[in-house]
């Protein structure tokens, strides 16, 4: 069996090179070649050896993910469907921001994380994704839209610190100077909330953003949410998010659905300005998109505002989010579900 090029950081490709007799720097005009210049047909590497030419036509496999449909919506944003070779369906979201185009990538087919408003949890995990599978994400939609993409949040299917060394990997291939070249600033993943591996993402060399789904002010409500917080309460996640910054001086983002008649009144906000208050962070409050088969409705715009108000009172920093895609599915946690039915 051939080996996936898009698996192996600059790191891994010179190992394997110099394991197999070749020299540390051909890995570096490799990842020129596929990731600067496109080029996957080996005899169109020129400044290669011929040796070197024929271990990569027989070794490696360059292929990338299949395209089942693409949906636009209104506002510009577009859903890919990509079958995986083992027939497994999963989605990228590209989404036009004034900033740059930025792609929310999926992590897991399926999660196991079992969040009570969220559609993926539905399917539970089937696999961890592959480097390679994260990466062709962004190859393929770069290709099939003719433009580069500048940002990446790991937001769509799964939970990306339950898949968290292939992750790891993606962001260094896809932040290396010779690979996708996105700067680490423009990368972001979301977690709800794996604490011992919020402590590991703050120490790793590549510093991304961090955002944590948090939903909820207080271990009552957010044990009936999210059932990772029986696990990891809100504490110690709160704990580790302050770690995260200690190290990173990167300010953290709490992702904060608006539930109505649940997580949505301002007695709530203000157990959230408490609970958050002094740590360098913003929220992000989310319009729920709701999932039929769960019952929660979105809060109306008016008691969002007024939520949104309590908490700049309060002096939290906090964004109001706009939806984007929900007239194609494409909106948060409704990723892949509807395609499948
Ligand atoms: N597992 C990770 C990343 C994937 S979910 C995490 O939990 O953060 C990305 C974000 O979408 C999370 O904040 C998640 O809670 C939120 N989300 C899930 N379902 C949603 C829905 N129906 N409407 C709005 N946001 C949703």
């Amino acid at each position: 069996m051939k080996l996936d090029f898009y698996n192996y950081s600059i790191d891994g490709l010179k190992q394997l090179l110099v394991n197999s007799g070749f020299k540390a720097y051909n890995a570096d005009q490799l990842f020129k070649w596929v990731y600067e210049m496109n080029i996957t047909k080996a005899e169109e590497m020129t400044n290669i050896s011929k040796d070197l030419r024929t271990f990569v036509e027989e070794n490696f496999d360059f292929s990338s993910l299949e395209l089942v449909t693409k949906q636009e919506s209104s506002s510009g944003t577009n859903k890919f469907l990509f079958k995986l070779k083992d027939g497994i369906i999963i989605e990228s979201v590209l989404m036009e921001h004034d900033y740059g185009l930025s792609l929310c990538v999926t992590s897991q087919a399926g999660c196991s994380m079992g969040c009570s408003f969220c559609a993926s949890g539905l399917i539970n995990k089937q696999r961890d994704l592959t480097t390679a599978e994260l990466v062709n994400q962004i190859i393929s939609v770069q290709k099939i839209n003719s433009v580069k993409i500048s940002h990446i949040v790991v937001m769509g299917t799964g939970e990306p610190f339950d898949n968290y060394d292939n992750v790891m990997n993606f962001i260094r291939v896809i932040n290396y100077k010779h690979g996708l070249q996105i700067g680490s600033r423009h990368i972001t993943v979301s977690t709800c909330g794996i604490v011992p591996k919020i402590y590991d993402f703050a120490k790793e060399e590549i510093k991304a953003n961090l955002a944590i789904s948090l939903h909820a002010p207080n271990n009552e409500l957010r044990n009936r949410l999210m059932k990772i917080n029986k696990v990891y309460p809100i504490h110690d996640v709160i704990e580790a998010s302050k770690d995260y910054f200690e190290i990173t001086k990167r300010r953290v983002t709490f992702e904060y659905i608006l539930l109505k008649g649940v997580n949505d009144e301002i007695h709530h906000a203000n157990e959230l300005s408490d609970l958050i208050r002094g740590i360098n962070c913003y929220v992000n409050l989310i319009p729920y998109n709701p999932v039929n088969e769960f019952g929660y409705e979105k809060t109306d715009e008016r008691r969002a505002v007024k939520f949104y108000q309590q908490l700049i009172k309060r002096g939290i920093n906090v964004t109001l989010r706009k939806e984007m895609g929900s007239d194609i599915d494409a909106a948060c946690g409704q990723l892949r579900l509807k395609n499948l039915k």
